[in-house]
């Protein structure tokens, strides 16, 4: 329950909304996790148990942000992942930003979250993956950002409804800036990741493919700087923020329409 985890973290003192500092230093980065999230209680109650110990063992200060996709029906992480990055800094000034799935659960101490000069991919030795990745060029469930890369991409592109490939187009969208992701080294960077099924209302998108072969063309209107949305509820919990939002569609497809 989500209630006892509030008393098991009482000690560490986090400010309502959830931000914990650590007790004996102060560290230089202020970094927000942002979950795309729909639906998923089970896998956020064990996020909830397991992330806040690890980060304080690591000395981090660090809020957690849960984006919540109210409307429409049809799943878009990514887009979740940009409305995180701009609501957490309405909050405070995080210098750093760790998108992050719900449903992986980082299994060693060593894999620290903080943000490099460079874009980091995280999930490298994945457990459904047979603690590996499926292919070279995945991007997907886990990504560093500092905030100065996140200004200098555009964000990530609003566009991916439903399942399927919005993790593979931050690749061509930091080539346009010449740039790629780092990775650390796969005996740190391991994760446990429960199975289950394809959620309701996130079904294989039909467009996936051909925004993916667009991705480079689109960067600098599609992104940080075209997203619209509107925020319903802005729940500041003990120990995380929940943050509700509704999209329109259509209103986001206009602005890429004119590039695909
Ligand atoms: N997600 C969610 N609700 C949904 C669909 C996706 O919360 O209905 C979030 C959740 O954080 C999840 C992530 O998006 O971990 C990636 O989706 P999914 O787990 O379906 O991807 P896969 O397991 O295929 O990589
Ligand atoms: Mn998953």
């Amino acid at each position: 329950m989500l209630e006892d985890l509030n008393n098991k973290y009482e000690k560490y003192k986090p400010e309502l909304g959830g931000k914990f500092k650590p007790l004996e230093c102060q560290p230089r980065q202020k970094l927000a996790i942002i979950i795309p999230y729909r639906d998923r209680r089970r896998h956020l109650i064990d996020f909830l148990s397991h992330m806040p110990p690890m980060l304080l063992r690591q000395q981090v200060e660090f809020t957690i942000f849960v984006i919540e996709q109210d409307t429409p029906e049809i799943f878009n992480r990514a887009l979740m992942m940009n409305i995180g990055y701009l609501e957490a800094l309405k909050q405070d000034d995080y210098s750093c930003f760790i998108f992050h799935d719900v449903d992986m659960y980082p299994i060693n101490d060593y894999n620290i979250y903080q943000c490099s000069t460079s874009p980091t991919h995280m999930a490298v030795a994945v457990e459904k993956w047979k603690f590996g990745m499926p292919y070279d060029a995945y991007y997907g469930g886990i990504v560093a950002y500092p905030k100065t890369i996140m200004e200098k991409t555009n964000g990530f592109s609003n566009l991916y409804f439903g399942w399927g490939c919005e993790d593979d187009d931050l690749g061509p969208r930091l080539e346009v800036v010449g740039l790629k992701f780092a990775r650390p080294p796969a005996v740190y960077a391991r994760y446990a990741t429960p199975v289950h099924s394809r959620d309701k209302g996130n079904p294989k998108s039909p467009d996936r493919f051909r925004l993916l072969k667009n991705a480079k063309n689109r960067i600098w209107y599609d992104g940080l700087n075209s997203v619209v949305y509107n925020v319903s509820k802005i729940e500041k919990k003990k120990i995380y923020t929940h943050i509700h939002i509704a999209v329109d569609r259509q209103k986001l497809e206009e602005v890429g329409k004119l590039m695909i």
